[in-house]
């Protein structure tokens, strides 16, 4: 299965909270989560960045 890791990055800070695993080819489009930064102190989407 070719999941590969993911990181996930605040669309406002830019920061990344989150790490996960995809797999490519069921999921070959970027993520993207609603998830909570802690830096925002909100709930913001992130988005999967490389690197
Ligand atoms: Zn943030």
């Amino acid at each position: 299965m070719p999941r590969v890791n993911v990181t996930l990055a605040c669309t406002e800070c830019k920061r990344r909270n989150y790490t996960t695993t995809k797999n490519k080819r069921i999921t070959p489009d970027k993520l993207e989560f609603e998830k909570y930064c802690r830096f925002c102190k909100k709930h913001v989407t992130h988005k999967e960045t490389r690197k």
